[in-house]
């Protein structure tokens, strides 16, 4: 195999060893260990920030909502220390990505060849790029919605239940007081939705309040509520999933595409943030040098990994 090309740093360029798809966790992950073995690469990230889905949010009332239990300065620190912030460029969506001919396009139509590619953009996303969409027919998601709720007062005793509570409208209701205002509490519920309903997020929120009514956690009306919608879906565990994946994993790394993370990789257990961040330094080295990836096939036998060169 050829040696990987080494930093060549200048003006946008045409072509990389690696481009990386998403600026969050994944991504960041897969930057950091390109920089640390000085491998020429790219991060793109179609919003405006980096961090992904780890995010926080403060509304107008000094709340604020945080998904995936992180600020995003976590992430802003990476960036900082370990990646550099010349190969990152921010609210540059890729289009379309020709697997084999290694070429990503983005949407203002501007092109760029790679060598290899780390994507966390949806999986369905780079199947439908592979033309290989029905391989992800049976793959199977559901959408979430955040509900944040906030209150003034102390946080009252009957949110301990509401917090353990097996019939709720929430599948995780998680205590956030600590990032309200001085004088307020507040809440942040994750419900979930079959993969292609429309979610009617007025009715989530008035269920969420008028389940913590009921549990006795929220004597008072709330003062502020906030609502995301987590979209394209997120994907859930199935029988026959891992199968799926590696026949997916196999058609897709050939063409040196390595899909990872929370949507990219299908594997939720295996890519919560810290796990995410580990998968893109792996996919890496999985690329670079046939390396098996531990951290994304936790749990599953992994496929025998072939060169993606
Ligand atoms: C509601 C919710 C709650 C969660 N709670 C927790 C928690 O408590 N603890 C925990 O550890 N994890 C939690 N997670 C999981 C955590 O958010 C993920 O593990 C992590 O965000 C995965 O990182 P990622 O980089 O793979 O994907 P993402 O964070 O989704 O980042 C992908 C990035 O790729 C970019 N992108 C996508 N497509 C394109 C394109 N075509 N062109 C350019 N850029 C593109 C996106 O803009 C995005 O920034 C939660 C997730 C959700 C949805």
């Amino acid at each position: 195999m050829t040696q990987p090309a080494a930093h060549s740093p200048g003006a946008h360029p045409d072509s990389v060893e690696f481009l990386v798809i998403g600026a969050g966790p994944t991504g960041l992950g897969a930057a950091a260990r390109l920089e640390q073995r000085g491998i020429d690469y790219l991060v793109v990230d179609s919003a405006d920030r980096i961090g992904g889905a780890a995010a926080a949010h403060t509304d107008d009332r000094g709340f604020t909502w945080s998904v995936a239990g992180a600020s995003g300065a976590q992430w802003h620190a990476i960036a900082d220390r370990l990646v550099d912030v010349d190969r990152l460029r921010l609210g540059m969506r890729v289009a379309h990505v020709d697997l084999a001919r290694r070429t990503a396009i983005f949407a203002d139509g501007r092109a760029i060849s790679y060598r290899f590619c780390v994507s966390s953009a949806p999986l369905p996303t780079a199947l439908s790029w592979a033309g290989a969409r029905d391989l992800g027919t049976g793959l199977r998601a559901h959408r979430v919605l955040a509900v944040g709720a906030g209150f003034r007062g102390r946080v009252p005793a009957g949110l301990a239940s509401a917090l353990d509570a097996e019939h709720a409208p929430w599948a995780r209701l998680v205590d956030s007081s600590e990032l309200a205002p001085a004088g307020h509490w507040s809440v942040l519920a994750e419900l979930r939705f079959p993969g292609r309903d429309d979610i009617d997020t007025a009715r989530a929120v008035s269920s969420v309040l008028g389940a913590l009514e009921a549990y006795g956690a929220a004597p008072t009306p709330a003062v502020t509520t906030w609502t995301r919608e987590f979209s394209p879906a997120c994907p859930e565990p199935s029988d026959d999933r891992d199968e799926l994946l590696r026949t997916i994993d196999a058609r897709l790394t050939a063409r040196g595409f390595f899909s990872r993370g929370l949507l990219g990789g299908w594997r939720p257990e295996a890519s919560d943030l810290g796990g995410a961040y580990r998968q893109g330094g792996e996919a890496v080295e999985a690329a670079i040098a046939g390396t098996a990836e531990a951290a994304y096939w936790v749990g599953a036998s992994q496929p025998e990994t072939e060169s993606a060169a």
